[in-house]
C-alpha cells in the first residue's frame, strides 16, 4: 500500500501549478497526517471542530488547518485562533459569528462562500441567485475581521460526468460574475474550491484552484 505523501507526490504531478491541494484528513489519524506533512503537504481539511481541535494540539503549528464542512455558529470560537480558510460560510448570520471571533482574536479569517449546485436536498449552501443576491446587497462589507476571498461547492455524487461538469460550470460562471461586478477591489478574491477525489480532474477543468482530496489518499474513511 502507498503512503499518503506518495498519493499526494503523484496528485501533484498532475494537477496544474495554479491549483492547491487541500489533503482532507478527517477520520484518519494524526499519524497519517504526519506522513503526508513530512513528504510537504501544509493544508490539511477538517469538518469536525472536536477532531481539529484535537489535531491542532499535537500537530506542527505550520499546518494550515481549512474547515471544510458545515460550521454551527456555536463552534465559531473554538477554531478562530488559528483557522487557516473556513471553506462552507452559508449564512449571513455565520460570517457575522466568524466577524466576531476573529476580531476576539485581533485577526482576520478568510472565508469562501459555499455556492450549493447539487441536486442532493440535504446539502448547505447558497443556491446561485441567493448568493449572487447577498453578494450584492453588500451587508458583509461591513465585518472588517473577515474577507470573502472566494466561492466553494460540491458536485452531486453521481456518475454522470457531463452532469457534473455542467454544476462545476455554473459555480465558474457565478465566480466570474460576481468578482467583476462586486469584487474589483478585492483583489484576495480569487479561490474557487471544487472537486474531490471521484471529480477533481473535471473540477480543475471548470475553474478550480483548490482541490478538497480525502479518500485517495488516505484510503476509505474510519469512522
Ligand atoms: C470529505 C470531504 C471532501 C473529501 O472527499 P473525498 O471524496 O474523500 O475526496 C471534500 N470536501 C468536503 C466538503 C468534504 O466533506
Amino acid at each position: 500500500m502507498k503512503n499518503p505523501s506518495q498519493i499526494i507526490k503523484e496528485i501533484k504531478q498532475d494537477l496544474p501549478l495554479d491549483v492547491q491541494l487541500v489533503a482532507v484528513s478527517k477520520f484518519h489519524p494524526s499519524s497519517m497526517i504526519e506522513d503526508a506533512y513530512a513528504g510537504g503537504q501544509r493544508l490539511f481539511g477538517e469538518n469536525h471542530v472536536q477532531e481539529l481541535q484535537q489535531k491542532h494540539e499535537v500537530l506542527p503549528k505550520d499546518i494550515e488547518w481549512h474547515f471544510i464542512g458545515h460550521l454551527q455558529t456555536n463552534k465559531v470560537k473554538y477554531i478562530a485562533p488559528y483557522v487557516h480558510l473556513i471553506h462552507a460560510v452559508d449564512t449571513h448570520k455565520l460570517l457575522q459569528e466568524i466577524n466576531k471571533q476573529a476580531e476576539k482574536n485581533n485577526r482576520i479569517i478568510d472565508c469562501l462562500l459555499e455556492l450549493h449546485i447539487a441536486q442532493e436536498e440535504t446539502k448547505y449552501g447558497f443556491s446561485v441567485d441567493e448568493l449572487y443576491n447577498y453578494v450584492k446587497q453588500g451587508e458583509w462589507k461591513q465585518l472588517n475581521n473577515v474577507r470573502i476571498c472566494g466561492l466553494m461547492c460540491m458536485a452531486s455524487n453521481v456518475e454522470d460526468e457531463a452532469q457534473i461538469a455542467s454544476e462545476f460550470q455554473k459555480a465558474e460562471k457565478l465566480f466570474n460574475t460576481i468578482k467583476k461586478e462586486f469584487f474589483t477591489q478585492q483583489d484576495y478574491f480569487t479561490i474557487r474550491s471544487w472537486g474531490m477525489s471521484d471529480d477533481y480532474p473535471i473540477a480543475v477543468k471548470y475553474g478550480s484552484n483548490m482541490v478538497r482530496i480525502g479518500s485517495k489518499i488516505f484510503g476509505p474513511r474510519v469512522c
